[in-house]
């Protein structure tokens, strides 16, 4: 029977994990499939406050989670396949064994949605991102590409201007999903040319291991071209990781945790942290600050209940 048991090794995963360790909670850490979350496919993280030169992202959370075990916490690799939250101790399916817990903080992120074309896999962190905020700055004066025709691709690519020569908005329909405002933003932007019906097919140049261009098709037509980028922001939305709490937990209609006020949800005992509830803000200190939430919950529930 553990006290708590976090799931997910990103940002708030390990925040939680020391803050439950240095409270003498014992945490177990279900590190999940992506271990170190978001942070472990950036390059460099420059906005994490303490770092002046930058730090790299696998870096970073690799020492949190360094951090984490030197108070106590323990952490094992595997994902949650199952969970029954509808009791307390709670249980969860962890490869092949069902574990106890009195609390629990899902800490299981959101995984960027990519093309998935095997070129843009491999050229992930090395002028593939996700995130024009973590990334943007490496592309001062660069030539960029933004995909998506929704309202974060819109934020993206206006975001983008400020740093690269030019952006292109590649988006594979002619009607957007973005706000009408958002969309006129885009359009009046004289840094950015928006191209319609067009899809990514491949990125060059993996070989490499940098970015020195795409082939686009225009699904319309069927006409082939390539094109010279140096950086390339996939903006087709994300996938919140709560599969296993489906019915269990009050969920959004994209699948993403609703907050019952600050890290509590819909369950007592179950809170949430970082980007699994968190569809606005998304950043490494953000994700960070609700792990630390999650825990001082944890502690104050099991004090509560005598624990
Ligand atoms: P959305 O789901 O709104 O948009 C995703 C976009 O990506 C769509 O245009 C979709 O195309 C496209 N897409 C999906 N899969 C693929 C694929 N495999 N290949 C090419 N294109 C693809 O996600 P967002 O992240 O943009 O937004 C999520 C939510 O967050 C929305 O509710 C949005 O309004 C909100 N948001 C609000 C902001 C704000 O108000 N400032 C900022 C950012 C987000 P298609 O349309 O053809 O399906």
């Amino acid at each position: 029977m553990r006290n708590v048991i976090i799931l997910g090794s990103g940002c708030a995963g390990n925040t939680a994990a020391i803050y439950a360790a240095r409270a003498n909670l014992k945490p177990l850490v279900i590190s999940g499939h992506e271990p170190g979350g978001q942070l472990s496919i950036t390059s460099l993280v420059e906005n994490f406050p303490g770092f002046p030169e930058g730090i790299d992202g696998p870096v970073l959370v690799e020492r949190m989670k360094q951090q984490a075990e030197h108070f106590g916490a323990e952490y094992i690799a595997g994902s949650v396949t199952e969970a029954d939250l509808s009791r307390r101790p709670f249980r969860l399916h962890v490869e092949g064994e069902w574990m106890e817990t009195r609390t629990l903080i899902i800490a299981t992120g959101a995984s960027a949605r990519w093309l998935g074309i095997e070129s843009e896999q491999k050229l992930i962190g090395k002028g593939v991102s996700s995130c024009a905020t973590c990334d943007g700055f490496f592309f001062r004066d660069k030539r960029i590409m933004v995909v998506g025709g929704g309202d974060t691709a819109m934020e993206e690519a206006l975001f983008l201007t400020r740093f690269g020569r030019d952006v292109a908005l590649v988006h594979r329909r002619d009607q957007f999903r973005a706000s009408r405002i958002m969309l006129d933003r885009v359009l009046e932007h004289p840094k950015i040319e928006v191209i319609t019906n067009t899809v990514v097919d491949k990125v060059f140049d993996a070989d490499k291991g940098f970015v020195s261009g795409v082939r686009l098709r225009n699904v319309a037509t069927g006409e082939v071209t390539d094109r010279d980028v140096d950086g390339l922001f996939i903006a087709i939305g994300h996938i919140p990781n709560t599969k296993p709490f489906a019915g269990q937990l009050d969920l959004d209609g994209d699948g993403y945790i609703l907050s019952k006020g600050g890290a509590r949800t819909s369950a007592e005992g179950v809170f949430h942290a970082g980007d699994v509830q968190d569809r606005t803000y998304r950043q490494a200190i953000t994700a960070a600050g609700a792990g630390c939430m999650a825990a001082i919950e944890v502690e104050r529930f099991l004090e509560h209940h005598g624990y």
